[in-house]
């Protein structure tokens, strides 16, 4: 089978299209033929060898994906071939044509939901669902503000906070991207590049603040935060890329909660639970992931430099 394979870390470049042998599964494992890999941005961190997870080289990257199950390992009872289905992890990486994963990793893909929205679901959904339930604790009717609600987590927070009950607020970055948030269910949204939107946000709370954010970069935005946080509010940092300095007395005076929160840490009944919040979601068609961008597996590297670069509109996905 093809696949992509990094054999040193590096730059993205060191992405590169190879003929692997294809794993056979063992009990209770799933072979799934790919049609789609998700990109998320731990997928970078992960290639440059500077992540607290580092596969021992060579590896096959990717978390997400989705496909057609191939063949089952003794024991597996809830999947057979010919299924679609949807994979959150994987044993061996899911850039690639076949992926080996435990059954625990595989989740059913509904009919109306396409396999490149497939493969954006594993991680944003399963981070923004943890974010929100396990983390933040949400209740209907509070005020949930999407830091960064254009790209894959945002979205998925935007849908699940809005069909749990909740007044939506949403950032993003550009004029595209704010549009598709509105359409995704936010009840209000603001350019986070605007230098007034923290006090427009106050208003449209009337001056109360917001019950809980969804932060994707907390290293620009949590002094902000304890801003516009409300009493008893959480903050959930999901995304950070460096350090920043705050006031403790702002989450005092406040009864803030700042909260961490990495999804590769979950343990496995909160998994189970996320997914199962998911999978009926995606059932009932109120969780559809989008999808801006699809490129062809040999263009891993590009994948790569998008997602870091460029300005988010979803998802976006190689296809197999
Ligand atoms: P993505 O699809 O690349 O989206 C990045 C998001 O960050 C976009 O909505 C972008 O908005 C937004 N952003 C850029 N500048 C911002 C700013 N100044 N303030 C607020 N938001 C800003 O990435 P993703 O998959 O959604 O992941 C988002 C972050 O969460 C990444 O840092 C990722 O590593 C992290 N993450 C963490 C977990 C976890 O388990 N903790 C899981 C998944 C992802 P515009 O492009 O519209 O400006």
């Amino acid at each position: 089978m093809k696949a992509i394979v990094i054999r040193e870390f590096g730059e993205p470049e060191v992405m590169r299209v190879e003929e692997v042998v294809a794993p056979v599964p063992a009990d209770g494992q799933v072979l799934i033929a790919m049609k789609a890999a998700g990109v998320n941005p731990v997928d970078t961190y992960v290639r440059t060898g500077t992540y607290p997870l580092k596969p021992e080289l060579p590896y096959i990257p990717g978390m997400d994906g989705s496909g057609i199950v191939e063949a089952t390992g003794r024991g597996v009872k809830k999947f057979s071939a010919g299924d679609r289905v949807y994979v959150s992890r994987t044993l061996r990486g899911s850039y690639a044509e076949k992926a080996l994963c435990l059954e625990s990793q595989v989740h059913p893909l509904p009919a109306m939901v396409s396999f490149q929205q497939g493969a954006g679901v594993g991680v944003p959904y399963g981070a923004a669902c943890h974010a929100l339930f396990g983390r933040a604790k949400v209740s209907p009717g509070e005020t949930v503000l999407v830091h960064g609600a254009t790209g894959g987590v945002g979205i998925a927070a935007v849908q699940m906070a809005r069909a749990a009950g909740m007044v939506v607020i949403g950032t993003g970055g550009t004029e595209k991207g704010r549009r598709l948030v509105k359409e995704q269910g936010c009840h209000h949204v603001f350019d986070h590049r605007a230098p007034d939107y923290a006090d427009r946000i106050l208003e449209v709370t009337e001056g109360r603040g917001v019950d809980v954010i969804i932060e994707m970069l907390g290293n620009v935005n949590l002094g902000k935060d304890l801003r516009m946080i409300a009493r008893s509010g959480r903050i959930v940092v999901v995304g950070s890329r460096g350090t920043t300095e705050i006031n403790p007395r702002d989450i005092m005076g406040r009864d803030a909660a700042i909260l961490g929160m990495v999804i590769l840490n979950a343990s496995e009944s909160e998994l189970y639970r996320a997914f199962a919040l998911i999978d009926a979601g995606l059932e009932s068609g109120t969780l559809r992931p989008v999808i801006g961008k699809e490129l062809p597996l040999a263009e891993a590297a590009r994948s790569h430099h998008d997602i870091m670069g460029s300005s988010a509109y979803g998802k976006i996905v190689l296809t197999v």
